[in-house]
């Protein structure tokens, strides 16, 4: 097997601003694994959070020989080999973990949806992400987002019940919050979220600081409505630590490495009795249509990434009057738009 790699800067429709951040553009890196003249896409998205960038992800990449590989459904060992190459560099390990399961499909011929056995009909609606702003320009991007049957509403600013009036003023559609560890105080967090209780939030993610576990636990013990890990649950091992602490979990590929972990990790969760959110970064539709493949098994879903940037390289899931809908695509469920 073959692997090329070659960076690529995501340019986003509109400034996206967080409690803690405001970006224009997002670092990635796309992946392809060629065998037998069959080729599988993959990225590596690096929102500056999770602490890699093009030197780290192409200094992993250029590690990797997948020339010792000649059969690609090994996939066991070749992920095994993979991670073993060095710590962390979860966004890149993820890019090889998606371009193999897109060559496996393809060379199977079937969706990977398919393959694991998961019913298309069972997607969920995914929410569509309203970034900190202005009321003019939320209202404008909430009239652009009419088709979704959930937003998803970024809070932790000083503006926060500001944000929500103007919201409830021209909308009644289910929101869900993201604080992004944005609230520091889990009195001021359960007063927050009393507050949203009454405006039909669906749940709030990540309202206090990924450390303070034992202000969550305080916290959902207490909360009307179900609380979210996000950036405190990044892998398997951490579900466990967690799981007493929140409801549900937010899974992302560029977290946690990949299709294969982020499927363990699905399984996992359930089993302990915590719901499941499948998200994204700001990605192209290659890692969103990935991500899409496991979302039948998921309760919620925020894959709206390749909707955010206006330089797409593929053709692949799409959001059909806010739901979920896969293809019959081969592997992940992609077509390259230009080579
Ligand atoms: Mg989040």
């Amino acid at each position: 097997m073959q692997l090329s790699f070659y960076q690529y800067e995501l340019q986003l429709k509109d400034t996206f601003n967080l409690s803690s951040s405001s970006r224009n553009s997002t670092p990635a890196v796309m992946t392809e694994i060629t065998h037998e003249g069959v080729t599988g896409y993959g990225e590596a998205a690096m929102p500056p959070y999770l602490g890699e960038n093009y030197d780290t992800v192409l200094r992993f990449l250029s590690k990797v020989n997948l020339s010792q590989f000649s059969d690609p459904f090994l996939l066991e060992d070749i992920l095994l080999y993979i991670d073993e190459i060095d710590s962390g560099n979860f966004a890149a390990k993820a890019s090889l973990d998606i371009a193999l399961h897109d060559l496996v499909g393809k060379v199977i011929g079937l969706p990977l949806y398919k393959i694991l056995g998961l019913n298309k009909i069972k997607t969920p609606y995914s929410s569509f992400t309203i970034g900190i702003d202005t009321p003019e320009i939320i209202k404008q991007k909430i009239s652009n987002a009419s088709s979704f049957k959930i937003l998803k509403i970024k809070l932790g600013s000083e503006n926060d019940k500001k944000i929500i009036e103007t919201i409830r003023q021209i909308t009644d559609v289910p929101i869900c919050v993201d604080v992004n560890q944005g609230w520091k105080n889990k009195v001021f967090a359960l007063e927050m979220i009393n507050y949203l209780a009454d405006k039909n939030v669906l749940f709030v993610e990540q309202p206090l600081p990924k450390e303070q576990l034992d202000d969550a636990k305080w916290l959902k013990n207490k909360s009307p409505i179900q609380i979210i890990a996000d950036e405190a649950v990044q892998t398997t091992s951490d579900i466990f630590k967690i799981k007493d602490s929140y409801h549900g979990i937010n899974i992302k590929l560029m977290k946690c490495g990949g299709l294969r972990t982020a499927y363990e990790m699905i399984l996992f969760a359930k089993k302990m009795g915590l719901k499941v959110m499948i998200g994204c970064m700001t990605e192209t539709s290659c890692a969103v249509s990935a991500a899409a493949q496991l979302s039948p098994l998921c309760d919620w879903a925020d894959l709206d990434g390749n909707l955010l940037i206006n330089n797409d390289l593929y053709d692949g899931m799409k959001i059909i009057d806010g739901k979920i809908t896969l293809n019959n695509f081969a592997g992940i469920g992609i077509k390259k738009l230009k080579t």
